[in-house]
């Protein structure tokens, strides 16, 4: 048994709500391949203008270079040269980054994305479920519910406004457990879910 496999490539997902680790998580594991002499080159959207343009930064002040890049097309302009593909924000980069990670995969490469699950209203948010599919392994964050304490699973918006994001507001979001959650719509309901297949097309 290898820890990862061997003479092939694969896909990881780090899910979750805001504020649960998933940036740190992702910089652990490229850190880790950059000491084991590993190509790694990291992406995350410019839309994500959050800290720094160049590096991720964790909550927790962690940094790694990044490259920003516009579309998840751009990811395939650096096959050749690397080995470990790292995203983060991957809810930014849309439905393109699905046919990118698995062509990446499909020639060997591994792949490690973070992004949000579920957006403030609960609800799946793509392409995340969609690489959850896809992926070899998924590793799950929680944050702690500011309420009460329980491990977190949703992000709380917690001022008014009609955008689906609001890039750069942390401020704007706190994690609550499934108790907590309040989102704007009472019911995770099938009208829901035929929405968001709506606003993809
Ligand atoms: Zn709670």
């Amino acid at each position: 048994m290898f820890d990862f496999p061997r003479n092939t490539g694969w896909i990881e997902v780090i899910c979750g709500p805001m504020f649960s680790g998933k940036t740190e998580e992702l910089i652990r594991r490229l850190r880790r391949a950059q000491i084991a002499r590993q190509r790694v080159a990291i992406f995350k959207a410019i839309l994500d203008t959050r800290y720094d343009a160049d590096q991720l930064v964790s909550h927790s002040q962690q940094t790694i270079p990044s490259i920003s890049v516009k579309s998840a097309w751009e990811i395939l302009n650096h096959a050749k040269h690397a080995d470990v593909f790292g995203v983060d924000e991957a809810q930014f980069l849309g439905v393109e980054l699905i046919e990118v990670s698995a062509q990446l995969a499909n020639d060997g490469k591994r792949m490690i994305i973070a992004g949000l699950d579920t957006d403030y209203r609960g609800l799946p948010f793509e392409p995340v479920p969609q690489l959850l599919a896809i992926a070899e392994y998924i590793t799950k964050t929680l944050a702690i519910c500011v309420q009460c304490g329980n491990p977190a699973k949703f992000t709380q918006r917690i001022v008014e406004s009609a955008d689906l994001i609001l890039v750069g507001a942390a401020d704007a979001y706190e994690p609550r457990c499934r108790r907590c959650f309040r989102p704007p719509e009472p019911v995770y309901s099938l009208k829901n879910q035929l929405s968001l297949g709506e606003i993809k097309k």
